[in-house]
């Protein structure tokens, strides 16, 4: 052995056995994933301050155990790292659970009978909002109308957004309040559709929403702190433990403060306010104090719609609607505009993240980031794209050469999967939600959930990820099973990537001596059993600097 290699060995022997006081807490008997390539397999783990203090053996860490030291006996089971979640919209997640569910709807009829259902429980005259529908799991995927509304609400206004949040179908009432008419011209990046006689059909698509913003009376502070807080529940149930947040409200960060302030966060947040108002973001940030549980993550932009929506932006028309390759989002046009935002918050130290879905929207915010960087200088800035859908092959590598992350979130894939192919056809489906070529080519993947447009849990995801099973059941051995990838692969991009992608992993993402105490107890181990049936894997207990904030009940 060279003199180095026994210094390192002692050095790694006195910070494993050698505790100045006991811990708070001791994990033991457990199978841990820590994800730390120095020490990727433990049975046991010392935490203390809300950190963990050392990770090892079960005889290496008894040394730890002081008199009120908890004694956490994980029974053999597997733990991993606390998922960190690089997409949600938590306070939209929030508003849903305490709104009507109109997700899994049979066909119209059954859409208008769940709609009334819920509305008779809301007081006269109360704005009925979000729902998350999906037409397109109806055997005949047509666009919701008024007409389906009409009947259900009485005198309630009612603008009920798609599971994607690119669109939305408004009540008559709601359109009257608004004054949305067949006069009303369509806004730059928005569509307001219209039946044969030119009348609205209620649907607004993209920066037509916007058209009744005005008419729509804003939640109040107590409604969006309940949307956060019952966003916040449900993360601990899912084993999330941390998320970097996108805007839903115009409160959030408010409300994120106020719960931050009455110790009422258990996860941790990133939180990224619009490209478009970059400078607020700025300087919220230089007068925010910035903490392990609330922080301002960067900012993020959209370059395109969505694929369900028919708006994400692609090179060719789309195969069900030659009419139309998709349009840019209102804030890419024109394309400079974003582009010069993309320069200035990166040279202000804002971290960069662009919503791109369709392999044109896709390209050309690879362009932009190519041309910022080359004109700002090199520096750690790690940007991203978020979704990072539908890649024409040649734009792949491109990821890996510019240090580009791709930001993905793999339930997608096996939701869209039921009816990509319809929409752009076969070929364009073959790099969509590319995991497998992505990983090849060098690129950093990150995961997420994009809660609420899928559901919060990254087990779902990471299934996702490895089968690539449509949820429609129509593809067992995987939807384009060449794009699977393994379930260590899977968990690294929902903890060690998802924190380096927020500049986190000095802090979290893996588990080792000075992290963050954030770890998951799950009910049975993915990278053992056979991958089929990963959908049976449960967390039974989400821990978050060291205190357990969720255990399932048996
Ligand atoms: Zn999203």
């Amino acid at each position: 052995m060279s003199g180095v290699a026994a210094a390192l060995l002692l050095l790694t022997a006195i910070s494993t056995t050698a505790p100045s006081e006991p811990a708070d807490l001791v994990l033991v008997s457990a199978k841990i994933w820590t994800g730390d390539r120095a020490r990727p397999e433990a049975t046991a783990m010392a935490v203390r301050g809300g950190r963990v203090v050392a990770v090892g053996g079960d005889e290496e860490v008894r040394a730890w155990r002081g008199a009120k030291t908890v004694v956490l006996d994980a029974k053999g089971r597997r733990v991993v790292p606390g998922f960190i979640d690089c997409h949600t919209h938590m306070s939209m997640g929030g508003v849903n659970l305490l709104a009507v569910d109109l997700r899994h709807t049979k066909d119209p009829a059954d859409f208008t009978r769940k709609l009334a259902e819920f509305a008779k429980t809301r007081p006269a005259g109360a704005w009925l909002t979000d729902g998350a529908w999906d037409h397109q799991v109806w055997a005949n995927p047509v666009l919701p109308t008024r007409a389906m509304l009409d009947p259900a609400t009485g005198d309630r206004p009612a603008c009920l957004s798609r599971t994607d949040g690119h669109m939305m179908v408004c009540s008559s009432i709601a359109l009257k309040l608004a004054r949305i008419s067949r006069d009303t011209p369509d806004p730059p990046g928005g569509v307001v559709v219209r039946d044969s006689a030119g009348d609205p059909t209620g649907v607004l698509k993209d920066a037509a929403m916007d058209l009744i913003a005005s008419a729509r009376p804003p939640r109040t502070e107590a409604e969006v702190e309940e949307a956060l807080s019952t966003a916040v529940r449900h993360a601990a149930e899912n084993g999330v433990t941390s998320v970097q947040d996108l805007p839903g409200d115009a409160r959030d960060l408010d409300a994120w403060e106020k719960l931050r302030a009455g110790g009422k966060l258990t996860v941790r947040v990133s939180y990224r306010p619009s490209l478009s108002e970059w400078e607020k973001a700025r300087d919220r940030r230089a007068a925010m104090k910035d903490d392990e549980w609330l922080s301002i993550g960067g900012v993020k932009g959209y370059m395109d719609g969505s694929l369900g929506s028919g708006t994400a932006l692609f090179f060719r028309p789309y195969a069900d609607d030659p009419k139309t390759s998709g349009v840019y989002a209102a804030e890419a046009i024109p394309l400079e505009k974003l582009e010069g935002r993309v320069a200035a918050a990166d040279a202000a130290g804002l971290a960069v993240e662009v919503h791109a879905i369709g392999d044109r929207a896709n390209a050309e915010i690879l362009d932009i980031y190519e041309r910022v960087a080359k004109k700002n200088g090199p520096k750690d800035r790690r940007f991203r794209v978020e979704h990072a859908q539908h890649l024409r092959a040649e734009d792949v590598p491109r990821f890996a050469k510019l240090g580009v992350i791709a930001s993905m979130q793999p339930y997608h894939a096996i939701d869209d999967g039921r009816w990509a192919e319809k929409r752009i056809g076969v070929e364009r489906c073959r790099t969509t939600y590319a995991f497998r070529s992505l990983l090849d080519s060098g690129a950093t993947v990150a995961f997420g959930s994009d809660w609420d447009v899928a559901p919060l849990s990254a087990l779902a995801g990471i299934d996702a990820a490895v089968n690539r099973r449509t949820l429609d059941g129509k593809h067992p051995q995987g939807w384009f099973p060449e794009q699977k990838i393994s379930v260590e692969e899977a968990l690294r991009a929902y903890t060690a990537n998802a924190a380096f992608a927020g500049f986190e992993e000095k802090e979290k993402g893996t588990l080792a001596p000075g992290k963050l105490a954030d770890f998951v107890v799950l009910s049975r181990d993915p990278l053992t059993i056979p991958v089929r049936e990963l959908d049976g894997v449960r967390v039974d207990r989400t821990v978050v600097g060291g205190r357990t904030i969720y255990s399932r009940a048996d």
